[in-house]
């Protein structure tokens, strides 16, 4: 994982067009390659002569935002959060869709939201409710799971949650394909979570 100063864009694990029908080609190719990667560019501009922070991982940046130099401090965070959320967003897919039917994250879901059509539910009214750009996050508080929302760029590290799935309902991520219909989006991206990295977050309490 390139998680260092100077970032570059490292390629999705999955061609463009795998996921379609669900999430199409040409949608996966302008998000990876043009809106992730003005993240990353403007992240290492923004960095270039800001040597107290060129040797923190993107994590550390986001934790620590007191190192960010204060005048500088919004448009690294906004950067950083964008390079965090949108890989984070796209590792969190695969074609490879094998549903979720044992282990420990299985349980938890259980425990937490009774059955899948309840997280369903759940998770579809969390990403429906961000108003305007942001994202909708699956947590993990140490006991349950939860949903939260994030608006724009922010990420929910500082939160004290263990991040284990998020999507990005800004209209650059299904605007070509579903239009201005958000709901037909989230019943897509339901169908290509990977459950298998989902549950590597929740074990490892990693958040990649
Ligand atoms: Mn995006």
């Amino acid at each position: 994982m390139d998680n260092r100063y100077p970032f570059t864009n490292t390629p999705l694990r999955y061609p463009y067009n795998a996921l379609e029908p669900y999430i199409d080609e040409k949608t996966m190719i302008l998000h990876h390659d043009r809106h992730l990667q003005a993240y990353i560019d403007k992240l290492n501009s923004l960095m270039s002569d800001c040597k107290q922070i060129q040797r923190l991982s993107l994590h550390e940046i986001l934790k620590n935002s007191c190192r960010i130099p204060e005048e500088k401090r919004r448009d690294v965070l906004n950067n950083a959060g964008g390079v965090y959320n949108h890989r984070f967003y796209f590792n969190g897919m695969s074609p490879d869709c094998r549903g979720l039917e044992r282990g420990i994250l299985h349980r938890k879901m259980s425990e937490s939201f009774t059955s899948f059509e309840n997280f369903k539910n759940e998770f579809t009214a969390a990403a429906m409710s961000v108003f305007g750009s942001g994202y909708a996050w699956l947590v993990y508080d140490g006991k349950k799971l939860k949903f939260i929302t994030t608006k724009n760029q922010d990420t929910p590290l500082c939160r004290g949650f263990i991040p284990i799935l998020n999507i990005d309902v800004w209209e650059h991520a299904y605007y070509l394909k579903h239009y201005n219909d958000r709901k037909s989006y989230i019943d897509d991206f339901i169908k290509v979570v990977n459950w298998a990295t989902a549950e590597k977050r929740l074990c490892n309490q990693k958040s990649f």
